[in-house]
């Protein structure tokens, strides 16, 4: 199951969830019980490689992003 993050514009935490690509837009309560929260894009460790232009597939397996993106 994918996993997605998703931060909590009232508190500023950032917290993940693993569920379905279906209901990946759905809503997602923060851990303190917030309901005003955003879902983050492409937080899966790409970048930070100098010279590397954009993802490496042979870097590990699940696709270009490790699934976050759906792009598998
Ligand atoms: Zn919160």
């Amino acid at each position: 199951m994918p996993r997605y993050e998703y931060r909590c514009r009232a508190c500023g935490a950032t917290f993940e969830r693993s569920r379905p690509m279906a209901e990946a837009a759905d809503p997602a309560r923060c851990p303190q019980g917030h309901d005003d929260t955003v879902k983050l894009l492409s937080t899966v460790s790409v970048g930070g490689r100098a010279g590397s232009a954009g993802p490496d597939p042979r870097g590990g397996g699940g696709g270009c992003c490790g699934g976050a993106c759906g792009c598998r």
